[in-house]
């Protein structure tokens, strides 16, 4: 009979929100206060280390490093654009990758980060969504993605747009919020903080309530059937629903709503298009970035030329509706979210 090696994995401190060290806290027999210090250690101190910890007894450190690490990791590999864009890989769930942005633009330093590895809405035109679904991100390995960052101290902004339906893995997702805004944590603003979504009703809801960050809608076409044939989501959480969600709920002055457009040629960029997308953001004070699609292997989608997307958005604008092109960025380092990883998965 060989020898079986069981390794017992520590429980990883950072990404706990301050309940959750509280309860830690009592497990071990420390005094509830403790969360806070071990709190101010994890996401003020930046320490890397539980013997780091200095204002703890040694004895209490002893106790605390017996059962749990504080759980980072470096990325495992970086891909840098000429547009000074870098893409991440980080190693999750035993053995699959995840991607990270960084997005650079003058006074701005932008992370883009994934919330799940792979993803189960199946946009048609994202190579995320043809992985699959591989699993749901802990708050640890979504805050990693951050902290770990080589440029982590230079950021301004965070957005949920990398792999995965960030309010498909909700908790998690709100958790990280948490330690990102709370006077405990981070202390960020929340307006720093953009989390995209297809548009899952009820998660929408309880995103709204129990955040103050901004919230970007993936729309992609204002036409039912349309929208059925590139986002599979549309058949059972329309879009119409979210909508109504949205102008319903009482946005304060200072948090966004957005609406993400992928322009497709001939596919969603006609004047039709315009018209209908005119009609059913009426009453909703909002923003609409159209992006330019970056192309995936064997995809018959094409992007149009900038002519016609210039064109896109100013008859948008002059409809009333604030509307920018997003710039494409890192598209020299498989811009596409997803293809960088399904490579590295492939390779291995
Ligand atoms: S676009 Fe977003 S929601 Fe759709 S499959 Fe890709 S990762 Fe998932």
């Amino acid at each position: 009979m060989g020898l079986i090696n069981i390794m017992i994995e520590k429980e990883r401190l950072y990404g706990k929100t301050l309940n959750e060290l509280i309860a830690v806290a009592k497990r071990i027999g420390l005094p509830g206060f403790t969360a806070r210090q071990i709190a101010d250690w994890l996401y003020r101190k930046e320490i890397n280390s539980v013997e780091e910890m200095t204002n703890l007894s040694k004895k209490t450190r002893e106790v605390l490093d017996s059962q749990y690490e504080i759980g980072l990791y470096p990325p495992e590999s970086a891909s840098e654009s000429s547009d000074g864009t870098k893409k991440y890989l980080y190693r999750v769930l035993k053995n699959k990758y995840i991607e990270t942005a960084y997005i650079p633009d003058s006074e701005r330093a932008t992370i883009c980060v994934s919330s799940q590895s792979g993803c189960k809405m199946g946009c048609i035109f994202c190579m995320t969504g043809k992985q699959g679904f591989q699993g749901n991100l802990t708050s640890n390995e979504i805050l990693n993605q951050f902290r770990s960052l080589p440029e982590f101290k230079s950021l301004t902004n965070m957005v949920f747009m990398g792999m995965g339906e960030p309010l498909d893995n909700l908790n998690e997702v709100l958790k990280t919020l948490e330690i990102l805004t709370s006077d405990w944590g981070y202390g960020w603003s929340p307006t720093r903080i953009t989390v995209s979504t297809v548009g899952l009703i009820n998660p929408v809801k309880e995103f709204l309530e129990r955040s103050r960050c901004h919230l970007a809608l993936s729309l992609h076409s204002p036409f039912d059937i349309e929208r059925r044939k590139l986002m599979p989501i549309q058949k059972t959480n329309t879009v119409e629903e979210v909508l109504d969600i949205i102008r319903n709920f009482d946005f304060n002055s200072q948090r966004r709503v957005s609406f993400e457009y992928i322009l497709f040629k001939g596919l969603n960029d006609t004047p039709r298009h315009i018209k209908e997308l005119a009609r059913i953001l009426n009453g909703i004070k909002c923003r609409i970035n159209i992006i330019r699609f970056h192309q995936i292997p064997g995809s018959e989608f094409a992007s149009p030329n900038l002519e016609t997307t210039i064109a896109f958005k100013e008859a948008l604008n002059a409809k009333g509706i604030l509307t920018t092109i997003r710039a494409s960025r890192g598209v020299d380092i498989q811009a596409a979210c997803g293809l960088l990883s399904t490579i590295e998965q492939n390779r291995r």
